[in-house]
């Protein structure tokens, strides 16, 4: 099929209307919102997520957040809002947080992968609330890109996996979170941290007191675990090359990797760290930056396949803040390879 690419700048761009008219009528739409661009579709009908998983080539038992523009629009989706996620969704909506309830009738099995629970979120991004407010449902929306891929962070990165799979890609330049959103149950006791992103642990614990964070959010599952985020459970976000996360000083790193680099070895550091390394070398983010290590790791990794890496040797982030997000998704495109000297 053909792809209309859509340039959209502000919320109330023309193009939004026909956007919203494409998915009211059932078709998709790649949207962008401040973590990654997602990929849209009316979240009220099964038939809908089926082609969202289609198009990514997503297992079909891993659910799909559902997104909406207003606080009315999120009871009829659950069967009650407790205070603790009220007082949640007024400290960090629009923001990116996902909150987990238990379901309403509304949700179809094929967006909730048949779990008994459902997860909201209303994004950040006034475009990517524009184009809901004009569809006039909530719209279910997974990244954009093609399932394993490392999440899209620009319309580019959508174009190269989805042009000619779905029916409009909006183009609304870079992300500015970069990170997919923070997942957090509260279909359990006490609150439960599934995936860590642009809303930190520290923010989190603020508003709730204490929480849990889901063993997976570091370590891999143990061969048959049942994930309590289906998500988690998937090869994600690896380039073809192979990873291995390095936990070391830099000077440590250095000496390592041209000790061990060979053809194809790419050094995946922080930006102003590539003196003294003889190797081709990608950067993301500044040293003690997470935000902008955030920003910038899906594209890194992106890159990894343009410059045909074959082996990586990257460095390791530090865990504080939007850092925990960053550690959590390199960790899996390393496959859990980390090499600590
Ligand atoms: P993505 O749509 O690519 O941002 O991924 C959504 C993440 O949220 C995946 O890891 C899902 O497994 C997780 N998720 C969505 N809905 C639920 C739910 N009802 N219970 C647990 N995890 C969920
Ligand atoms: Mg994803």
């Amino acid at each position: 099929m053909e792809t209309r690419i859509l340039k959209i700048d502000a919320p109330d761009d023309e193009k939004i209307k026909l956007v919203g008219e494409i998915l009211r009528e059932g078709g998709l739409a790649a949207i962008p919102t401040e973590t990654v661009y997602g990929l849209a579709g009316n979240a009220l009908r099964g038939e809908c997520a089926k082609r969202i998983f289609e198009a990514k080539g997503r297992p079909s038992d891993n659910p799909l957040i559902v997104h909406i523009s207003s606080f009315d629009e999120w009871a009829p989706l659950v069967k009650e809002i407790p205070e603790t996620a009220k007082a949640l969704a007024d400290a960090f909506w629009p923001g990116p947080l996902t909150i987990i309830l238990p379901k309403s009738d509304l949700v179809p099995d094929e967006v909730s992968g048949k779990l008994p629970t459902v997860a909201v979120r209303m994004p950040g991004n006034e475009i990517a609330r524009a184009i809901i407010d004009s569809a006039g449902v909530p719209l279910a929306a997974p990244s954009a890109n093609l399932s394993g891929k490392p999440s899209p962070t620009s319309a580019k990165h959508v174009i190269d996996d989805m042009n000619g799979k779905i029916d409009v890609i909006v183009d609304s330049g870079e992300c500015t979170v970069g990170v997919e959103s923070t997942v957090i149950s509260l279909a359990v006791n006490p609150p439960r941290l599934l995936r860590p992103g642009g809303i930190t642990p520290e923010m989190l614990t603020s508003v709730l007191g204490e929480i849990e964070i889901d063993d997976a959010v570091f370590n891999k599952l143990p061969e048959g675990a049942e994930a309590a985020s289906p998500g988690m459970k998937y090869k994600h976000y690896a380039p073809a090359a192979q990873v291995v996360l390095i936990k070391s000083s830099l000077t440590e790193f250095v000496g390592y990797v041209e000790k061990n680099k060979s053809d194809g070895t790419v050094a995946l550091c922080f930006e102003g760290e590539e003196k003294g390394l003889t190797v081709p070398c990608l950067t993301y983010g500044r040293k003690n930056d997470p935000s902008s290590q955030a920003k910038q790791i899906f594209d890194a990794l992106r890159r990894l396949d343009e410059i045909k890496a074959e082996k990586v040797f990257a460095r390791l982030p530090e865990k504080d803040g939007v850092g925990l997000a960053v550690f959590n998704r390199l960790i899996r495109a390393a496959g859990f390879n980390v090499i600590e000297l």
